[in-house]
Order: structure tokens, then C-alpha cells, then sequence
């Protein structure tokens, strides 16, 4: 028997897909569990990659008319209540502000006091402190659309928890918006799921499917919630982006009130969307490799690893030179939309160290220039998207354009991959043993990677979706947009469907 091939990375996906994850985080330095229970620490490698999402999705948030705001970390408790199934949905995991001070307990240590007279949650979703804004702000249809957008943390309190997916506290965007008519408000919700689509695609080259969130999954409070469902190498699936239609629900609990073209006063039409670090989470799991983080290039904190390869100080100075100019070559380059960096890497370690450094955080490309390179005037270049040990040779004066052209080879790559594995592990299923048996794995104490999407038909009860969720934990991702009319019959009861839904398991 063959010795199992090493992995910079263990255990595999394979092996054990939940602790491969931590592992990655760890070797790519992106962030690490904090002492305070359930938070983590987002280190720069993996801050720089949220700055990057950030930067990307802002100005497309711009492009579509929004503009930022900030507004209060505290809920005060009474805002919370305008809501009901606002209320319900999040009370369970709030943390509440009670006491202003601290105070001297004259043992050595302090006790709380000044004790509020209205706790305060700190925020766990804005629609509400948003609200009591917009009604002072909203007076006339002239002052509609109104289209906010805040960066901001989040507080969730979370008993389990795993970094980047489920976090007591997190990092997001939440649009708010404002409008005339229920179709003006439903067009902006379909707008930036769009919008989220399309970043998911062309930044993360994670595929996804846009569809509507059945009444068991939808946003507490919302009329209507699409998302947006990506898979993960495990065929779980990750819902990536939300976009909450909020009907008229939350301006009749905050007084959001116009002045419509008639004259009249009416109540207005609310949205909100979001996305969050959670984001970090769907990018390792959709693409990262045994070998560590795979990171398409148009959200790579940085591009080019340059790893100058020496013997001695003089050998030092020679390659540096060279490594120098390559690095002064890029400066100022861009690729596409995205300005492209370097990291030259001269540690005093053995070049196979330092490769292994950049293989494991996912750097797009690594430049290795040698005595032997400079002599001949080119340079040894690896790409993440194929094998560790595979290196190519290219002469020193087309450095720049090879390595432009290959990162855009390189997301393009990334993108089809996980078509492709998603179009695998995607199945039609018809027969109730079938869904059972698909979504079952082999071993039952730690259960291999097993399951997917499954295109199933569903009659719209809840009690199916239920006994699903119960026996299986399979939920309906989503009703797809695209689905086609087609006669079937529920996959739980047997009953009437016309539609297919998409059944997996999730994070
Ligand atoms: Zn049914």
C-alpha cells in the first residue's frame, strides 16, 4: 500500500471536514477564538480580506444609490417590543444592558450599579433604532426613496459557536431603505440580492442560487426573504446574503410615515439587507484545499508572493536586486479593478518554508528568483490553483504581464470549480427512501462528507418541512427563482407540488 501523500493541512477534508476548517483558519493566520466566550479575534490576514469585501460591495452600494449612516450600538428595550415576531425571533439570544457603573464592592473588586431604568440590547439587527430615524426623517414622498446603508458589529448571543459562521459577535452591512409602494420597495429587495449575487460571483467565485426563503426560514418581521445559497465542499449549504421585503410591518411599529402624492398620509414600505464575516466563512469552505486557504485573487488581501532562493550573503544581494525590481514592476499595477500587491519574503528560513507560508494563506502566485534565475534572466513561477511542486519558468521582462493574465485565469478557475462541483452534488430526487437514504451517511458516529442539494418537490406545509428538519436535519434552502412549473409530489406527504425546492443540509 502507498503511504498516504502529506498534506500541509490535517486532517483532510476528507478525514474530518469540520476540524480541516479550524486548521485552515489557523494555518492561513486568519483568526483565532478570543478568551471571551463565543467571540473571535479577526486577525489581519483575514481582517484584510473583510476590508476587501468591504471595499468591493461599497461601491456597488454607491452605484445603486446608497449612502452610509451610522446609528446606535443600544435598542432601547421598548423599540424592541414595537415588533412582535421581531421580538420573538431574537430574544432568545440578546444580549441586555442593565447597569450604567461600577462600583467599589469593598472587598477588593467591583459590583454593577446604576442600575437602567430601561435595559438596552445591544444590537443583534437595527430595523428598529433604524426606524425611530427614518420617522423623523421621512415626512413626504418627496423625501422617498430613502436608502441607508450602516457598516457595523452585531451581537448574537450564540451557545455554539465556530469561527466566521456563528459568532456572538460579528461584523456586517445592513441596508435599510424606505419607499413609496409596495412594488418600489419589493424592486430594491430583488435589486441587492442581485447586487449580493453578483459580488458572490465575480469577487468570491462562489456560485450561488437566488430564491425566496420559505415562512419557517424567513427574517422575523419580514413579509418576504430571498437569499442567496452557496455549497460547500462538504455539500452543506451556506446561505450567503439576505434581503428582507419587510411590507409595511416596521414602519407601522416605528411611525415611518409620508405625505403621498395625493396628499394623504400613508404608512411606507421598508426593506433591509445584509451580509457579514460570515462571508470569510463561505470563501475558505467553498474553495480551500488540503494544502490550506484558496483565495481567489479578487479578494486576496495580496497577490504575489516573491521568495528570493540564496545560499550566502552574496548570493543575498544578487537575487534581492532582482527581487527589488520585480516588486517595483507591479507596483501601481492593477488587475482588472483590483490593485495588485507583493509580498517579498527574504525571511531567514528554507525557501520550502516560505513557500509552504504562502501556499497555506492563499496567495495567488509565488515568484521564486534564484542565482541560477538571475543568470538567466527569468524566474520560476507557481500557481495556487494547480499543484504545490508545479512551477513555470518565465523570462524576467514578461513577469508582469504572465502574472496579471494569470490571475485572471486563476478566478476564473475558482469560479468554474465550484460550478462544477456544485452541479455534481446536485440531484433530482423523487422518491421519499431516496431523500432519506441521500441525505443518511454511512457512519453515523462521525458521518463522512455525504448528501447535497437536492431538488425535491414540497407542498408549502410547514409540517413537512418540519418532520424534515426533525428526522434530518435537512432544511429548504430555498424556493429557486428560476424553478420551472412542473407536477409532482411532495417528497414528506405525497401531496400536490408544483415546484421543486432545494433540500440540504446547512450551517
Ligand atoms: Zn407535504
Amino acid at each position: 500500500m502507498s503511504k498516504k501523500e502529506r498534506t500541509a493541512i490535517e486532517p483532510t477534508r476528507m478525514e474530518n471536514y469540520a476540524e480541516w476548517y479550524q486548521q485552515v483558519i489557523k494555518a492561513a493566520d486568519l483568526a483565532e477564538t478570543s478568551e471571551v466566550r463565543g467571540c473571535m479575534v479577526i486577525k489581519p490576514w483575514g481582517y484584510a480580506i473583510w476590508e476587501n469585501i468591504q471595499r468591493v460591495l461599497d461601491g456597488m452600494f454607491r452605484e445603486t444609490g446608497h449612502r452610509n449612516a451610522y446609528f446606535p450600538i443600544f435598542i432601547p428595550k421598548s423599540y424592541f417590543e414595537k415588533e412582535a415576531e421581531h421580538v420573538e425571533g431574537f430574544a432568545k439570544e440578546c444580549a441586555v444592558v442593565t447597569h450604567s457603573r461600577l462600583e467599589n464592592d469593598g472587598q477588593g473588586g467591583l459590583k454593577l450599579a446604576g442600575e437602567l431604568t430601561e435595559p438596552y440590547i445591544v444590537r443583534p439587527t437595527s430595523e428598529t433604532i433604524i426606524g425611530v430615524s427614518f420617522a423623523k426623517w421621512v415626512n413626504s414622498y418627496r423625501d422617498l426613496p430613502l436608502l441607508i446603508n450602516q457598516w457595523a458589529n452585531i451581537v448574537r448571543w450564540e451557545m455554539r459557536t465556530r469561527l466566521f459562521l456563528r459568532t456572538t459577535e460579528f461584523l456586517w452591512q445592513e441596508g435599510h431603505t424606505v419607499h413609496e409602494s409596495r412594488e418600489e420597495a419589493m424592486e430594491e429587495t430583488l435589486k441587492m440580492l442581485d447586487v449580493y449575487a453578483r459580488f458572490a460571483e465575480e469577487y468570491l467565485a462562489i456560485p450561488v442560487i437566488k430564491g425566496e426563503k420559505t415562512e419557517g426560514e424567513k427574517f422575523p418581521g419580514a413579509v418576504n426573504t430571498y437569499c442567496i445559497e452557496s455549497m460547500m465542499q462538504d455539500r452543506k449549504a451556506l446561505q450567503s446574503g439576505t434581503s428582507h421585503f419587510l411590507g409595511q410591518n416596521f414602519a407601522q411599529a416605528s411611525g415611518i410615515r409620508f405625505q403621498n402624492r395625493d396628499g394623504e398620509f400613508q404608512h411606507a414600505w421598508t426593506t433591509s439587507w445584509g451580509v457579514s464575516t460570515r462571508l470569510i466563512g463561505a470563501l475558505i469552505m467553498a474553495h480551500s484545499d488540503d494544502n490550506g486557504l484558496v483565495l481567489p485573487p479578487k479578494i486576496a488581501p495580496s497577490h504575489i508572493a516573491i521568495i528570493p532562493i540564496y545560499r550566502d550573503a552574496e548570493e543575498h544581494k544578487l537575487v534581492m536586486a532582482k527581487a527589488l525590481e520585480i516588486e517595483a514592476a507591479f507596483r501601481n499595477k492593477n488587475y482588472e479593478d483590483v490593485r495588485v500587491y507583493t509580498e517579498l519574503d527574504d525571511r531567514d528560513l528554507t525557501s520550502s518554508e516560505r513557500n509552504w507560508h504562502w501556499i497555506k494563506k492563499g496567495i495567488p502566485l509565488r515568484i521564486e528568483i534564484g542565482p541560477r534565475d538571475v543568470a538567466s534572466g527569468a524566474v520560476m513561477i507557481a500557481r495556487r490553483d494547480l499543484e504545490p511542486r508545479a512551477k513555470q519558468s518565465v523570462p524576467l521582462t514578461g513577469v508582469v504581464s504572465y502574472c496579471l493574465q494569470a490571475l485572471g485565469e486563476i478566478q476564473a478557475n475558482f469560479l468554474a470549480k465550484a460550478r462544477q462541483f456544485r452541479a455534481e452534488n446536485t440531484v433530482r430526487i423523487d422518491r421519499i427512501t431516496d431523500f432519506y437514504a441521500y441525505f443518511t451517511p454511512q457512519n453515523a458516529e462521525q458521518p463522512e462528507i455525504h448528501g447535497g442539494f437536492a431538488l425535491a418537490h414540497w407542498c408549502g406545509d410547514i409540517a413537512c418541512e418540519e418532520k424534515i428538519k426533525d428526522d434530518l436535519k435537512v432544511t429548504v434552502r430555498c424556493i429557486p427563482f428560476d424553478a420551472e412549473e412542473e407536477l409532482g409530489a411532495c417528497i414528506c406527504c405525497g401531496k400536490e407540488s408544483h415546484k421543486r425546492v432545494i433540500f440540504a443540509k446547512s450551517y
